[in-house]
């Protein structure tokens, strides 16, 4: 497949995902929930959480934003589904790698699934906090926090 192809792909799986974005809906017997901003693009979402044991066994979502938002955060939902709280941690941290461009081991890329579809967004440095958000609202939510800001760790704005 050439980048062309691929990058056609990648739209293609971003646009159905904000088009029909899976799991969207809130969750009344969620474990936890978090939500999240991203006041650079306006984006928005709360992420819920049902843990069973240690496993992750549903993930909901909703919120307002941009396609990228909306699509991680409905991929997020699919990917993370049944897995233990430490692989959903690891695969956080790949993800943050990927978002930022610093994940380059094929053998990583290609078991992403369609997570894959996300990594173009390495390419615009705008978009990295658009395509991250869901993933710092689902984490905040497993370590108790309950809401997390893209802005968090700037300096507060000069009035
Ligand atoms: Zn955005």
């Amino acid at each position: 497949m050439t980048d062309a192809t691929l990058d056609a792909l990648y739209q293609e799986v971003i646009l159905d995902h904000n088009r029909r974005p899976r799991n969207f809906h809130a969750m009344p017997a969620a474990s936890c929930s978090a939500d999240g901003k991203n006041p650079n693009c306006g984006d928005q979402l709360t992420i819920w959480v049902r843990v069973e044991g240690d496993r992750v066994a549903e993930l909901s979502f909703q919120g307002v934003g941009c396609a990228i938002s909306k699509a991680s955060a409905s991929l997020l939902t699919e990917a993370v589904k049944g897995k233990t709280r430490a692989e959903a941690e690891a695969l956080f941290e790949t993800m943050h790698r990927v978002f930022t461009g610093a994940e380059t081991d094929p053998t990583v890329l290609k078991g992403l699934g369609p997570l894959r579809a996300l990594s173009g967004v390495s390419k615009f440095p705008m978009r990295v906090k658009c395509a991250s958000l869901a993933w710092h609202a689902f984490k905040a939510a497993l370590d108790g926090a309950d809401s997390v800001s893209t802005e968090a760790a700037a300096p507060a704005p000069v009035s």
